[in-house]
């Protein structure tokens, strides 16, 4: 723990993951909620990270933080998939505090192919007493009944979906909606910015737009010239709706088992600028080297939020890296 401590005091910055920014509902089962926190929660977040002494800067000044020994501790908010919720509800939040923030599109997002598999479970598994599913071939039955079955059930089929080649897991989520008669396509439209929405955001000088990906696959569980083709292929896609083309990156989950040593390359290959991980951690200068797999610190959901942020801002951080994050996608 000593090292822990001492390490992450001597931190120069820190690059904070967010997802959703909604208005809590008090339903009992909410399995993504670690995927969203409050507009008040932001705005909060915002003012004691300011009060603490750091900058909250753009993802395109890292580097040169990094280099000057002499400049401040910085933090940069960054917001993954491309909700429209970070439109309607974190950007008035962002604006009003003039903060400067990155959101990563995967572009099927706007262009409404998304496939939000974890919400097809979650909208099936909250709507069902009990469900039949056949898994690896075999016919299964799952309690849900009580928000606790729910919850078992909910975690045990989307461990066993995380397992499956993604081919698979699509195709299996496609039969999963279509038999519960979800509608995927306008989920993805009520849910994600379309590309008029995006523009807004990359139209204004506190936003910088980063490339997810085209599907929002694991990169490492497909094959090179695939996960090349995914960067390549959403930064050729944003440059052609917006003003520039994507000079960062994120990857989809972006744990170890999701990006690694041959994304990293390829990442590099492919132009970017930047590519950020959620292998959890902060920024030392030592990062100049490694821009292609820099680590991230969730904001995601506010209970665990609220430990992360106490703990990073008090100076004594007591982080459970790895802790609590089974559910986070990235
Ligand atoms: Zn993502």
């Amino acid at each position: 723990m000593p090292g822990l401590l001492s390490s992450m005091t001597a931190g120069r910055g820190v690059i904070f993951t967010l997802h959703h920014v909604v208005h809590p509902s008090g339903d009992a089962f909410q399995p993504n909620r670690l995927l969203e926190i409050s507009p008040d929660f932001l705005r909060k977040a915002i003012l004691r990270i300011r009060a603490r002494g750091y900058d909250i800067v753009h993802l395109g000044e890292v580097a040169e933080r990094l280099k000057d020994p002499k400049s401040g501790r910085f933090c940069v908010l960054t917001f993954d998939d491309g909700y429209r919720d970070n439109l309607e509800i974190a950007y008035p939040v962002l604006k009003e505090l003039d903060c400067p923030f990155t959101v990563y599109v995967a572009t099927s997002m706007p262009d409404g192919t998304a496939e939000l598999w974890w919400r097809v479970l979650e909208i099936v598994v909250a709507s069902r007493a009990h469900l039949e599913l056949k898994l690896n071939g075999t016919p299964m039955g799952f309690p849900c009944e009580t928000p606790d079955e729910k919850y078992k059930t909910y975690e045990a089929i989307y461990w066993w979906l995380r397992s499956q080649s993604q081919d698979d897991q699509r195709s299996f989520i496609r039969d999963l909606a279509m038999l519960h008669d979800i509608d995927m396509a306008s989920m993805v439209r009520r849910m994600a910015m379309s590309w008029d929405e995006v523009s807004v955001l990359a139209r204004d000088s506190l936003c910088t737009i980063g490339a997810h990906t085209v599907k929002h696959f694991a990169l490492a569980r497909i094959d090179a010239d695939r996960a090349r083709a995914e960067m390549l292929n959403s930064a050729d896609i944003l440059e052609s709706y917006l003003p520039e083309r994507p000079k960062h990156f994120a990857y989809p989950y972006g744990d170890p088992g999701s990006a690694s040593q041959r994304e990293f390359e390829i990442a590099r290959e492919c132009g970017f600028e930047t590519a950020v991980t959620t292998r959890p951690g902060v920024l030392f200068t030592e990062h100049l080297d490694h821009m292609y797999a820099l680590p991230r610190i969730s904001l995601n959901g506010e209970f665990q939020a609220k430990r992360y942020l106490d703990g990073f801002l008090s100076g004594v951080p007591s982080l459970a890296f790895n802790k609590g994050r089974k559910l986070n996608i990235a």
